[in-house]
């Protein structure tokens, strides 16, 4: 395959001529060559990015200088257009650019991809148009053709006790410090409708803080339309065999490392998982927990994701066949069946069988977007796939006051499914902040020992009873800023050619 870059060859001018601003509705797809390791590698960030984006608006008022100057670092870190001024801020521009098409690829293949997609890309859009100056905001406005013109300042003061008394919340210094815009009535009708503009010969008077509004609502409608339109092509991608894995790995994917590496082995004892289970396991991996130990069995699906989340707390094979062999035979397994059935796929998990592939934890993503729970069944993420009133009960259960509670199924009405069971770590573990981006069971764990070991700072006195007896693990804390590679897509792939291994109920 050939690869080839077009934007070597692009001058000055030409650039500017390409990305006349650092902001956009992404109107045109990129039409140059680039690797499949730039595709990926600009799609990751952008994915970095978004969830940034998630975690700031859950965490912080998006109006807020805290969340502003958050995302801005963000956006320096990850080399997005950040300061609207920059004059040649190509390759930045560029990056936000084909970044934004790739993941549209990767979240338009389903209903729950599509918005979350579009809730983060309106964030930032929104947090992006505020940044500019009154100019430049009037330039994007005509670039995305939205001519709205801004109201001068002498038409300003000359209507202003007409724009305050029509302005709902606007006093007269208010009036005098915001710029308004001349909006056509068409393009303001939900303003006009709710009496809440001042109007004057067909014209809407509009402050800016409402014409950012009017603008997210044609960038939603657009991108509503790009994404639908976008996922009828989707079968004409995925014949592509070099798009298809690394589209259907960004969807799943999270941009935290992957547990994959056997560092932790042998450093937890088996008797030390019924205690560990209540104190540092996610919500999902305690279920999984207490179903086996109640029910001595657990469905292909519990065990592909239990299984491997112990593999990657530190449980070595011997360790593993023994947890499990103990767990069934009390069932209705007796040994020889679980030799004969089960012990197979557990060395195949360890790559001790068929291709030998060590494989690899399951992130959160791949647990809520995928193979989601039947009746029976008590893998999938409880935050994703619990009723609220049942997701309430198991709250009650694991002692989380009524008032998180809430909390919680506030952030599960919005979707916000990981930073629910970030919520839920902060209320179990007794801290005000969890003080990292959760992606990965595995992760909650490690960040779980390292706060109850002493290692991080800020947790407050346990209080409830049984902590004492709790022995912390000690991990070492991973590097949240890997990325996956090609060669964790590749693993991502061959990890559903080993399911076909675990399919006996
Ligand atoms: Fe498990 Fe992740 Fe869901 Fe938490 S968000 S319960 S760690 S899958």
């Amino acid at each position: 395959m050939e690869f080839l870059s077009g934007r070597a060859r692009l001058k000055a001018g030409d650039r500017r001529e390409l990305y006349p601003h650092s902001l956009q509705f992404y109107l045109e797809a990129p039409t140059e060559n680039i690797s499949l390791v730039e595709f990926e590698s600009l799609a990751v960030d952008r994915l970095k990015l978004l969830k940034a984006v998630e975690n700031l608006g859950v965490s912080y008022a998006r109006s807020s200088e805290c969340y502003k100057t958050k995302l801005e670092a963000e956006l320096r870190k990850l080399k997005f257009p950040y300061k609207a001024l920059a004059e040649d801020d190509y390759e930045a521009r560029r990056k936000d650019h084909i970044s934004h098409f790739i993941l549209r690829l990767a979240y338009c293949q389903s209903e729950d991809l599509r918005r979350w997609f579009l809730q983060q890309e309106m964030d930032l859009l929104r947090y992006r148009f505020n940044q500019l100056t009154a100019s430049l905001r009037q330039k994007f406005l005509e670039y995305v053709n939205l001519s709205f013109e801004a109201v001068s300042e002498d038409l300003k003061n000359e209507l202003a006790d007409e724009l305050c008394a029509s302005t709902p919340g606007f006093s007269m210094i208010k009036v005098k410090e915001q710029m308004f815009y001349k909006v056509g009535l068409a393009d303001a009708v939900d303003l006009f409708r709710a009496r809440r503009v001042f109007v004057m010969e067909g014209f809407a008077y509009v402050p800016l803080k409402d014409v950012d509004a009017i603008v997210l609502n044609s960038y939603r409608a657009k991108l509503s339309k790009a994404l639908a339109l976008t996922a009828r092509s989707l079968p004409a991608i995925q014949s592509d065999e070099r798009l298809q894995p690394l589209l259907k790995h960004l969807s799943h994917a999270y941009v935290g490392p992957d547990y994959s590496v056997q560092k932790n082995a042998g450093k937890i004892s088996l008797e030390e998982i019924d205690a560990l289970s209540v104190r540092s396991f996610p919500l999902c991996m305690r279920q999984l927990h207490r179903a086996l130990r109640d029910s001595h069995h657990l469905r292909h699906g519990g065990r592909m994701q239990y299984g491997l989340f112990l593999k990657g707390i530190g449980l070595t094979l011997e360790q593993a066949l023994d947890f499990w062999k103990r767990e069934f035979i009390r069932g209705k397994v007796d040994a020889d069946k679980f030799d004969k059935g089960y012990a197979y796929s557990i060395r195949h998990s360890y790559g001790k069988e068929g291709r030998r592939t060590d494989y690899t934890p399951y992130s959160c993503m791949k647990i809520i977007m995928s193979n989601p729970p039947s009746q029976g069944d008590y893998h999938g993420c409880p935050f994703r796939h619990c009723e609220p009133e049942l997701l309430r009960q198991k709250l009650q259960a694991c002692k989380v006051p009524p008032a998180g509670i809430a909390q919680i199924l506030e952030l599960l009405k919005g979707m916000h499914y990981q930073l629910a069971c970030q919520k839920y770590f902060e209320l179990t573990h007794e801290v005000d902040d969890v003080g990292f981006s959760l992606s990965h069971p595995n992760q909650y764990f490690t960040e779980s020992q390292r706060l109850l070991s002493g290692a991080r700072e800020g947790k407050k006195e346990p209080s409830s009873p049984g902590n004492s007896q709790q022995k912390t693990v000690r991990q070492e804390s991973k590097n949240v800023s890997s990325v996956p590679t090609p060669s964790s897509t590749a693993a991502a792939a061959e990890l559903e050619g080993l399911e076909a291994y675990f399919t006996e109920d």
